[in-house]
């Protein structure tokens, strides 16, 4: 390309901002670069994409344009910067080295694995051919691998790869499909499986349980219609009930799949969508009890692909720990901490540096909102309404733990971290915090936490050399639903959750708060019970089922109730959680007396509402207490006169809903209502809900893009937070 000296030319600096590293971004803007005839250079740097582009006034303009408007499917453009310089009259346009300093850049998160990558996988002329770690510019894996930005090659756990002639040749061709790709391997100089890929698929056949290492940790698999198999991986990995997902390539087989629950299956994130599952799914009982829902998700790396075209059936694949702890995510933790569950490991040499579990969404028709935000979404900004002037580090609470920092107008929450209660998750939320901060070059001077005084995440913020700001636990739910539609409030919510410190030292979950960003004022909630035995009564629903009927003065069914009940003492905390009480009512039905994970008892009574019609039993409110015993005392006497529990679990649902949309009307002031908290998983009850406040024209607000449970506390403390030091510049 020649300019000529006399032609008015320009060259201009701009600095790109927003998801615009290891999304092909520097490879789209080389060849944009080509179709203007522009001089100059890309560059990634820690703040985002820097170019000097230089060449005739309007092609810069139709450059800039395009920059916006064509930019690579993954990637997200949040600002251009433009600044003048003098021209060069540079020749050429380059790719030109990260100038190598940490910064602000995001990090994409993971793909899966895309159709292009796939059809060489699966071609016998391709030179990677069945190679498990195939990649390009537009998947594989990213955040998990990423040590630091900005995200190059020598920055991730890639670099111990050195590339051949061959990759080295795609790497550097601007017209090749693999030019910076920065995770780029071929058999010849990536990484390489352990084990031959045909004795794991033998294992497989034969009932054994796999550990395979992922993306973001190890799994660990069996054949999903082998009842014998799954028993065995429940029992080892001491989980007695809680679902697993199913690995299909095939998810049709097995759940009733529409077209929008496909499309979320199929969409770069690949996360496990729960989904109904088929009457006829070749699928073991153990697999998932107790519930009709069956998380499904699609193969989503090549080492996946090859696995299911291998052994030709669905697959269990669970996270590789022991009940609650941590996944296991490096390769001899793997094999020492999984050696008493697993029967072979399928490992490779490409360390991952984060860990960073599979998502879980409820299919759109359901509600479409994350169970789990994880990988293929983390780290990914969500908006803030009032952005942080200052960085704010944002604890979470203590169950389904995640983390969240917020930077000017974006929150980066982390991946799903698992329950904060024991020393090793602890120990691993501290080390994934630190990595983070590191990654976003940000340092905790303001720390956001739970007022629970015994949570892991409140003792590390109050631990910092910080300033530390407590946010109420369910205003942290209505703040992150408010939050992730952009809305500053006030607003009514509807917070109905299990337990969570109030601002009186009870354990609040049924509330009713009138709030915005910055505070909250408590309107209504459910009349507090004593939880007989504090966290006992938690795992043993039936002791909240007798405290409430004694409330109802209607007799307790249990002899040992006598027992508990004098040894209890003082040892009894108030709680006003629904979540409480729909575990009382699943104990009074006979569904459930113990559980074996959180939500249990609640989610075994949705399940036998079903779609049930029913008639809501009425429940009294008195000055904005509501009386939940009245719930109770109807099921119990419903009970007794011999109605089928199926309409009992139906009109305590609708009784629960129309109590509380009962309370938003008598509330007044906003019309808009905000529902969250993890009883809103309930798709029962969080249909009921918004149909009676949609009736008394309200405008109603449920999340989308954070979950309604404790894994969206976070958050919803960074949007909090972010207000009060907003507010504090007037
Ligand atoms: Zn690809
Ligand atoms: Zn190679």
């Amino acid at each position: 390309m020649t300019i000529a000296p006399q032609a008015v030319i320009e060259r201009r600096r701009l600095l790109v901002g927003g998801v615009v590293q290891g999304v092909g971004f520097r490879p789209f803007v080389h060849a944009l670069a080509g179709r203007e005839r522009l001089a100059g250079f890309v560059r990634n740097d820690g703040d985002g994409v820097v170019i000097e582009a230089e060449g005739a006034p309007e092609s810069l303009d139709r450059f800039m344009h395009a920059l916006v408007d064509e930019a690579p499917a993954l990637a997200r453009v949040d600002a251009v910067g433009v600044s003048r310089l003098a021209p060069e009259h540079a020749r050429g346009f380059a790719i030109a080295a990260s100038d190598g300093r940490g910064g602000a850049a995001l990090v994409p998160p993971d793909v899966a694995t895309c159709d292009a990558c796939l059809s060489e996988l699966h071609d016998p002329h391709d030179r990677r051919h069945r190679y498990p770690f195939i990649t390009c510019t537009h998947c594989g894996p990213r955040f998990t691998i990423v040590r630091r930005v900005p995200y190059d090659r020598r920055n991730t756990t890639m670099a111990a790869f050195p590339l051949c002639a061959d990759c080295r040749r795609e790497y550097e061709d601007p017209a090749d499909r693999r030019f910076h790709a920065e995770a780029i391997a071929c058999p010849a100089c990536g990484p390489r499986l352990s084990i031959p890929l045909a004795e794991a698929v033998g294992q497989l056949r034969d009932g054994a349980v796999l550990a395979v290492k992922g993306i973001g940790g190890w799994h660990l698999a069996c054949d999903a219609a082998d009842e014998e198999a799954v028993t065995r991986l429940r029992a080892r990995k001491d989980r007695e009930d809680k679902p697993f997902a199913v690995m299909a390539a095939e998810p049709a087989d097995l759940a009733e799949v529409d077209p929008a629950a496909d499309a979320l299956l199929r969409s770069p994130a690949r996360p496990i969508v729960l989904l109904r599952r088929r009457a006829a799914a070749h699928v073991a009982p153990a697999v998932a009890p107790g519930t009709p829902w069956l998380g499904v998700m699609l193969p989503y790396t090549p080492l996946h692909h090859l696995l299911l075209a291998d052994v030709e059936r669905p697959l269990v694949m669970t996270s590789g720990n022991r009940s609650d702890e941590p996944i296991v995510v490096g390769d001899s933790e793997a094999r020492e901490r999984l050696a008493r569950i697993a029967d072979a490991f399928l490992g490779h040499d490409r360390p991952i540096h984060r860990r960073c579990e599979d998502s879980v969404l409820r299919a759109p028709r359901t509600g479409g909102f994350p169970i789990r935000r994880s990988r293929g979404f983390a780290p990914s900004g969500l908006a803030l309404p009032i952005g942080a002037p200052r960085a704010v580090v944002a604890v979470g609470a203590e169950l389904k733990s995640t983390f969240c920092v917020a930077r000017g107008a974006e929150a980066y929450l982390s991946p799903h971290l698992g329950d904060l209660d024991s020393e090793p998750a602890y120990r691993a939320f501290r080390a994934d915090l630190e990595l983070y901060l590191a990654m976003l070059g940000v340092r905790a001077e303001i720390v956001a936490h739970d007022l629970h005084p015994d949570y892991l995440s409140t003792r590390w913020a109050l631990e910092r050399d910080a300033e530390c700001i407590g946010v109420q636990h369910h205003h942290a739910h209505a703040a992150a639903c408010l939050a992730e539609h952009g809305r500053r409030g006030p607003a009514l919510a509807v917070v109905l959750d299990g337990t969570g410190f109030g601002t009186d030292g009870t354990l609040w979950g049924g509330e009713v708060l009138r709030c915005d960003l910055t505070g909250f004022e408590r309107l209504a909630h459910l009349e507090p019970v004593p939880l007989p035995g504090g966290d006992a009564a938690i795992r043993h629903p039936w002791r909240t089922a007798a405290a409430y009927l004694e409330r109802a003065g209607r007799p307790v069914p249990w002899e040992r109730w006598r027992l508990v009940r004098q040894s209890l003492g003082v040892n009894a905390p108030l709680s006003s959680g629904a979540g409480r009480l729909l575990d009382a009512v699943a104990a009074l039905l006979g569904l459930r007396e113990a559980i074996s994970y959180e939500g249990q008892a609640a989610i075994e009574l949705e399940h036998v509402a079903g779609g049930a019609p029913a008639a809501p039993y009425s429940c009294r409110m008195s000055r904005g207490v509501i009386a939940g015993a009245d719930l109770v005392r109807a099921a119990h006497d419903d009970l007794d006169a011999g109605r089928p529990r199926r309409e009992i679990a139906a009109a305590v649902h609708e009784g629960l809903a129309a109590a509380f949309a009962a309370a938003c009307a008598w509330a007044g002031g906003p019309r808009t209502v905000v529902l969250s908290g993890g009883c809103l998983q309930n798709v029962r009850l969080a249909r009921s809900l918004r149909r009676r406040l949609d009736a008394e024209g309200f405008t109603v607000l449920t999340h989308g893009s954070v979950p309604p449970n404790d894994g969206g506390i976070s958050y919803g403390q960074a949007a909090v937070a972010a207000a009060a030091i907003d507010a504090r510049k007037e």
